[in-house]
Protein backbone atom coordinates (compact mmCIF):
# COMPACT_ATOMS: atom_id res chain seq x y z
CA UNK A 1 0.00 0.00 0.00
CA UNK A 2 3.12 2.28 0.00
CA UNK A 3 3.01 5.02 -3.22
CA UNK A 4 5.62 6.93 -4.15
CA UNK A 5 4.63 10.84 -3.21
CA UNK A 6 5.70 13.20 -5.68
CA UNK A 7 7.07 15.68 -2.82
CA UNK A 8 9.22 12.58 -1.21
CA UNK A 9 11.43 11.39 -3.91
CA UNK A 10 14.31 13.88 -3.08
CA UNK A 11 13.68 13.42 0.66
CA UNK A 12 17.44 11.66 1.83
CA UNK A 13 17.83 8.38 3.04
CA UNK A 14 19.16 8.92 6.25
CA UNK A 15 16.33 9.99 7.53
CA UNK A 16 13.88 7.79 8.39
CA UNK A 17 11.47 9.12 11.39
CA UNK A 18 8.96 11.33 9.02
CA UNK A 19 7.82 8.44 6.98
CA UNK A 20 7.12 6.07 9.56
CA UNK A 21 3.50 4.91 9.59
CA UNK A 22 0.81 4.56 12.25
CA UNK A 23 0.25 1.29 13.28
CA UNK A 24 -1.85 1.97 15.95
CA UNK A 25 -4.29 4.21 14.32
CA UNK A 26 -7.99 3.54 15.48
CA UNK A 27 -9.35 4.74 12.02
CA UNK A 28 -8.05 1.14 10.17
CA UNK A 29 -9.44 -0.89 12.70
CA UNK A 30 -12.02 -3.34 10.69
CA UNK A 31 -13.50 -5.07 13.70
CA UNK A 32 -16.71 -2.28 14.13
CA UNK A 33 -18.28 0.41 12.09
CA UNK A 34 -17.11 3.96 12.68
CA UNK A 35 -18.68 5.41 15.22
CA UNK A 36 -21.40 8.61 14.47
CA UNK A 37 -20.05 11.95 15.99
CA UNK A 38 -22.18 15.06 15.25
CA UNK A 39 -22.49 18.20 17.01
CA UNK A 40 -25.26 19.00 18.97
CA UNK A 41 -26.72 21.85 16.23
CA UNK A 42 -26.18 18.75 13.40
CA UNK A 43 -28.80 16.40 15.43
CA UNK A 44 -30.93 19.54 16.23
CA UNK A 45 -31.04 19.85 12.17
CA UNK A 46 -31.60 16.55 11.31
CA UNK A 47 -33.57 15.03 13.89
CA UNK A 48 -37.40 16.22 15.03
CA UNK A 49 -37.72 18.49 18.36
CA UNK A 50 -39.06 14.77 19.93
CA UNK A 51 -36.90 12.60 18.53
CA UNK A 52 -34.16 15.48 19.87
CA UNK A 53 -35.41 15.38 23.30
CA UNK A 54 -35.47 11.16 23.37
CA UNK A 55 -31.98 10.39 21.25
CA UNK A 56 -30.03 13.10 22.33
CA UNK A 57 -31.71 14.47 25.60
CA UNK A 58 -32.90 10.97 27.36
CA UNK A 59 -36.33 12.12 27.52
CA UNK A 60 -39.04 9.49 27.46
CA UNK A 61 -42.07 9.04 25.48
CA UNK A 62 -45.40 8.56 26.65
CA UNK A 63 -46.40 5.20 27.56
CA UNK A 64 -48.71 3.53 25.09
CA UNK A 65 -48.30 6.27 22.27
CA UNK A 66 -45.02 5.48 20.56
CA UNK A 67 -45.65 4.10 16.75
CA UNK A 68 -44.00 0.58 17.41
CA UNK A 69 -45.40 0.01 21.08
CA UNK A 70 -47.81 -3.12 19.56
CA UNK A 71 -46.07 -3.68 16.06
CA UNK A 72 -46.16 -7.21 15.08
CA UNK A 73 -44.62 -6.23 11.75
CA UNK A 74 -41.97 -8.46 10.67
CA UNK A 75 -38.86 -6.58 10.07
CA UNK A 76 -34.85 -4.96 11.41
CA UNK A 77 -35.40 -1.57 13.75
CA UNK A 78 -32.41 0.11 13.22
CA UNK A 79 -31.36 3.36 15.44
CA UNK A 80 -33.30 6.40 13.81
CA UNK A 81 -30.24 9.05 14.65
CA UNK A 82 -27.97 6.69 12.63
CA UNK A 83 -29.49 3.60 10.78
CA UNK A 84 -27.22 1.35 12.97
CA UNK A 85 -28.40 -2.02 13.24
CA UNK A 86 -30.28 -2.57 16.81
CA UNK A 87 -33.07 -5.29 17.20
CA UNK A 88 -35.54 -7.37 15.28
CA UNK A 89 -39.04 -8.00 15.38
CA UNK A 90 -38.14 -11.62 16.35
CA UNK A 91 -36.70 -10.29 19.75
CA UNK A 92 -40.17 -8.11 20.64
CA UNK A 93 -42.42 -9.88 22.90
CA UNK A 94 -46.07 -8.06 24.52
CA UNK A 95 -44.54 -6.12 27.93
CA UNK A 96 -48.09 -4.26 27.85
CA UNK A 97 -45.70 -1.88 29.85
CA UNK A 98 -46.30 0.90 27.14
CA UNK A 99 -43.49 1.02 24.96
CA UNK A 100 -41.70 -1.32 22.30
CA UNK A 101 -40.22 -4.22 24.13
CA UNK A 102 -37.36 -6.55 22.96
CA UNK A 103 -35.62 -9.58 25.16
CA UNK A 104 -32.40 -8.55 23.84
CA UNK A 105 -30.67 -6.80 20.92
CA UNK A 106 -29.53 -8.32 17.87
CA UNK A 107 -25.97 -7.87 19.14
CA UNK A 108 -24.22 -7.03 21.90
CA UNK A 109 -21.74 -4.76 20.57
CA UNK A 110 -24.60 -2.93 19.06
CA UNK A 111 -25.38 -0.87 21.96
CA UNK A 112 -23.70 0.60 25.24
CA UNK A 113 -24.85 0.32 28.64
CA UNK A 114 -24.78 2.93 31.37
CA UNK A 115 -25.91 2.90 35.22
CA UNK A 116 -28.62 5.43 35.41
CA UNK A 117 -29.39 7.33 39.24
CA UNK A 118 -32.23 9.82 37.97
CA UNK A 119 -35.17 9.92 39.14
CA UNK A 120 -34.25 8.47 42.71
CA UNK A 121 -33.33 4.76 41.55
CA UNK A 122 -30.75 2.73 39.78
CA UNK A 123 -31.46 1.91 35.98
CA UNK A 124 -29.84 0.58 33.15
CA UNK A 125 -29.91 2.53 30.40
CA UNK A 126 -29.48 1.71 26.80
CA UNK A 127 -27.17 3.82 24.43
CA UNK A 128 -26.66 3.09 20.60
CA UNK A 129 -23.30 2.20 20.48
CA UNK A 130 -22.30 3.83 17.12
CA UNK A 131 -24.26 7.27 18.01
CA UNK A 132 -24.09 7.43 21.68
CA UNK A 133 -27.96 8.11 21.45
CA UNK A 134 -30.32 7.39 24.03
CA UNK A 135 -32.48 4.39 23.51
CA UNK A 136 -34.38 3.31 26.71
CA UNK A 137 -33.46 1.13 29.84
CA UNK A 138 -33.16 -2.48 29.74
CA UNK A 139 -34.84 -4.17 32.68
CA UNK A 140 -34.44 -8.12 34.45
CA UNK A 141 -35.60 -10.39 36.25
CA UNK A 142 -39.01 -9.39 36.18
CA UNK A 143 -40.34 -12.72 35.15
CA UNK A 144 -41.66 -12.39 31.69
CA UNK A 145 -41.68 -15.94 29.83
CA UNK A 146 -38.66 -14.92 27.39
CA UNK A 147 -34.94 -16.06 26.58
CA UNK A 148 -33.66 -13.36 28.88
CA UNK A 149 -35.76 -12.73 31.30
CA UNK A 150 -34.77 -9.24 30.49
CA UNK A 151 -37.16 -6.25 29.19
CA UNK A 152 -35.56 -4.02 26.74
CA UNK A 153 -37.66 -0.77 27.00
CA UNK A 154 -37.30 1.22 24.10
CA UNK A 155 -38.85 4.58 23.07
CA UNK A 156 -40.42 4.35 19.28
CA UNK A 157 -39.04 7.43 18.35
CA UNK A 158 -35.72 6.11 18.96
CA UNK A 159 -35.94 3.44 16.27
CA UNK A 160 -36.99 3.43 12.48
CA UNK A 161 -38.76 -0.08 11.73
CA UNK A 162 -37.56 -1.37 8.05
CA UNK A 163 -40.36 -4.21 7.28
CA UNK A 164 -39.03 -7.13 5.70
CA UNK A 165 -40.90 -8.21 2.48
CA UNK A 166 -42.00 -11.40 1.62
CA UNK A 167 -39.44 -12.54 -0.85
CA UNK A 168 -36.28 -11.79 1.45
CA UNK A 169 -38.39 -13.40 4.59
CA UNK A 170 -37.97 -16.91 3.27
CA UNK A 171 -40.53 -19.46 2.72
CA UNK A 172 -40.96 -19.74 6.19
CA UNK A 173 -43.07 -16.83 6.14
CA UNK A 174 -46.44 -17.58 6.68
CA UNK A 175 -47.76 -13.86 6.07
CA UNK A 176 -48.46 -12.33 3.32
ZN1 LIG B 1 -27.36 5.35 16.59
Amino acid sequence: MVSTVDGMTNVSNSSTSNTAGSPADPTTAPARPAKVRKTDDQWRAELDPMEYAVLREAATERPFTGEYTDTKTQGVYYCRACGATLFTSAEKFDSHCGWPSFYAPTEDDNVTLIEDRSFGSVRTEVRCATCDSHLGHVFAGEGYATPTDQRWCINSVALRLEPVTPESAGPDSPTA
